[in-house]
């Protein structure tokens, strides 16, 4: 079992600064989506496994070398992983390729990148554990001194998905080392790979032993033991919504903090005097990215009437072009979806929207042969009830819906159980305002879809998600205030 010219990370759990078997010896496969075929064994870990690690991460939380370094010298250390990821960006893209689907040039452009630069931001932040010092209302001036001191939070479980694997375990462990947090890095069981490439990383630059481990294995069994925890002070989990409920309910048992990001269906709406051009190639972008395999996808398309016809027109046509093939083919613009499970779930959802009434302007089908692959879809004749514009699918499926009124546009937008993203296209500065301020949204873009940033605040409304990451908003998830009251 083997995959050609792939250099793979130790496919083990990594534990109080080692790399072991899991205490029940067991493995799982991880899979190629391209072929279908399995090429790796996976060491897959338990409660056991989860203990240890949070044993360890306790010790390094409350005793190591971590919490007593010159901030600076953690910057450094961040900085560092940042460095490390970029020099093996190439073998980091392969591996991201090889494991999810998507395409390399994507993982190049994206993933590794915005990985090494989220790190190199929060290496800012761990210079910038402010509190603040507080005039006390009701005490006479000068009495007390009165300030908040931050404190990291402690062990944190850090539950990450499969569609963006290297970038979301950085989004999670960047923060929580910055903030001085030990964290245990959970990542999902069909894309194993990345993850332990960073942590071989984060320990080449001078990550101590405990503050980062990882648990490779199952959701339900690693992810709920780090859940169901007493001595997990939180968990930030990104995936989808319903097992985010699952590690509310079992977390409501322990209180621990829980940060969740969790899915979306997001719309994009062109009003009528977008550029054309430019909202056409946004709505490609918005909807097929990473297979639509993200959970800001614009999956909900809203075209002004006055320019549907002729748009829907150009986007089936550039959807149709988009050229789909294995990852690692440098000409592949759409990979295959990330597992056979996520190809039935993609390919069900369109079969039940056809059953609903709607039309396929374009894709409609698998591709078929070996490998999870799905063509580029764009749904028209919906309306709002139907299952495929009010679920997510989490795939290269659009619905698409003709609007008169931008009250009417807004209303649409918001009639969803989710909260996560939006993107309006417009050229009027006051309509743009306008949508912004009325769509409920964690994001909203205005002439553009995805554009991420680490110092930009990310999360959603509704059942999108809980807190958000990223920015300042980070420092308040991964640490605690505590505040200090002295009578002089
Ligand atoms: P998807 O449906 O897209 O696969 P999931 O929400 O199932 O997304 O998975 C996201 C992450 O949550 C993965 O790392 C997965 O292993 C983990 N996970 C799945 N089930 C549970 C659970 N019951 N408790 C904790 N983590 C879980």
């Amino acid at each position: 079992m083997s995959h050609p010219n792939l250099k793979l990370p130790p496919l083990k759990q990594f534990i109080d600064g080692e790399w072991v078997d899991s205490a029940s010896e067991r493995t799982m496969e991880t899979i190629d989506p391209a072929t279908g075929k399995a090429f790796a064994q996976v060491s897959a870990g338990d409660a056991e496994d989860v203990d240890r690690a949070v044993k360890s991460a306790r010790l390094a939380v409350e005793h190591g070398p971590w919490t007593k370094v010159p901030p600076a010298a953690r910057s450094r250390v961040l900085n560092r992983i940042a460095d490390l990821i970029e020099a093996r960006g190439e073998e980091l893209a392969t591996l991201e390729s090889v494991d999810n689907g998507k395409p390399v040039t994507a993982a190049r452009m994206a993933d590794i990148p915005s990985s090494a630069g989220v790190f190199r931001y929060m290496a800012g932040w761990a210079m910038r554990m402010e509190g603040e010092q507080i005039p006390l209302a009701n005490r006479p001036q000068g009495q007390f001194l009165a300030y908040t001191q931050r404190a990291p939070i402690g062990v944190v479980g850090q539950i990450v998905p499969w569609n963006f694997p290297l970038l979301m375990a950085a989004w999670k462990v960047a923060p929580a080392l910055a903030f001085g947090c030990a964290s245990i890095l959970k990542p999902a069981e069909q894309t194993p790979l990345t993850a332990a490439a960073l942590v071989q990383i984060a320990q080449e630059a001078g990550v101590p032993a405990g503050q980062l481990n990882l648990i490779q294995g199952l959701g339900h069994v690693v992810g709920a033991a780090l859940v169901g925890h007493n001595e997990v002070n939180k968990i930030a989990f990104t995936g989808s919504t319903e097992v985010g409920k699952t590690i509310v309910r079992s977390g409501a048992d322990t209180l621990k903090r829980i940060s969740l990001e969790l899915g979306g269906k997001s719309p994009t709406i062109v009003l009528a005097d977008a550029d054309i051009d430019a909202a056409v190639a946004g709505a490609a972008h918005a909807i097929f990215f990473n297979q639509g395999q993200i959970c800001t996808a614009g999956s909900r398309l809203y075209v002004h009437e006055s320019i549907y016809d002729k748009f829907i027109d150009r986007l089936a046509t550039v959807a149709a072009a988009l050229k789909t093939g294995p990852g690692l083919d440098p000409t592949t613009q759409i990979g295959p979806l990330v597992s056979e499970e996520q190809l039935r779930r993609v390919a069900g959802y369109v079969e039940i929207g056809k059953k609903e009434g709607a039309g396929v302007a374009v894709g409609g089908d698998a591709v078929g042969g070996p490998g999870y692959f799905y063509r580029p879809t764009i749904l028209t004749h919906v309306n709002q009830k139907m299952r495929v514009v009010q679920e997510e699918i989490f795939g290269p499926v659009l619905v698409a819906t003709r609007f008169k009124e931008i009250d009417e546009v807004v209303a649409m937008a918001n009639d969803s159980v989710y909260g996560l993203a939006a993107s309006v296209w417009t050229r009027d500065v006051s309509k743009a305002h306008a949508v912004a301020r009325a769509l409920h949204a964690g994001t909203v873009w205005v002439n553009c879809h995805h554009v991420m940033d680490p110092a930009m605040p990310f999360g959603g409304y509704k059942q999108s998600g809980w807190g958000r990451e990223m920015g300042a908003a980070a420092y308040e998830m991964y640490t605690e205030s505590k505040s200090v009251c002295i009578q002089l």
